[in-house]
């Protein structure tokens, strides 16, 4: 029987390329894959339901948190998030590597209850990039953006905790740092 396979917890604020980083690593690792998580939030457009995220209405939402189904949730930026736990085992079961893409709230509750995950923490080359890059996105409304710079700014607070930050100064480069840190944990 293959070893279980491992976990890495993905964070970073809004706008710091997370996306772009775990495509450009799970194009670098086959043995890797991305669990669709479940959000509130409506598709932004070219989204797909599925596909980036499975779309629910809250009261749904909330029947598969009443049954157990998350291993997290964390409201965000408003909206509801969470991790179906079924989806990650299955995956990891199989042997197969995990990355999750998750914010700071949502980590430290799986860092309560997974000890052999690895944490990693995407950051911004500096704050001011970071804001120019959000509105370059031109994918929120004014409100949504305002909500996700206050946001920024608290999740870079809490970058300390994590096993590694990693630098997103140019994204082939994170993507291999973070699979070389990959390669280093034991199971
Ligand atoms: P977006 O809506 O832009 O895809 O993601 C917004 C934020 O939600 C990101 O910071 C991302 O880390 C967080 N997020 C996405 N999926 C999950 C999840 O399953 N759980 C938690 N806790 N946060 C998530």
């Amino acid at each position: 029987m293959s070893a279980r396979g491992r976990l890495l917890v993905l964070s970073g604020p809004s706008g710091v390329g997370k996306d772009t980083v775990i495509h450009a690593l799970l194009d670098l690792r086959p043995d890797l894959h991305r669990p669709v998580a479940f959000t509130t939030r409506a598709p932004r457009p070219g989204e797909i339901d599925g596909r980036e995220y499975s779309f629910v209405a809250p009261a749904e939402f909330e029947a598969r948190r009443a049954r157990g189904e998350f291993l997290e949730t964390a409201r965000v930026h408003g909206h509801l998030y969470g991790t179906s736990r079924d989806r990650v085992e299955v995956l990891r079961d199989r042997g197969l590597d995990v990355v999750l893409k998750i914010d700071v709230q949502g980590a430290a509750q799986l860092r309560q209850t997974l000890s052999d995950a690895l944490f990693v923490f995407l950051a911004p080359p500096s704050r001011q990039e970071l804001l120019a890059r959000l509105v370059g996105r031109a994918t929120e409304s004014p409100e949504e953006l305002r909500r996700r710079t206050a946001d920024a700014d608290r999740e870079l607070a809490e970058a300390g905790w994590y096993h590694h930050v990693v630098v997103n100064e140019e994204v082939d480069r994170a993507a291999r740092a973070i699979s070389a840190l990959l390669d280093r944990k034991p199971t």
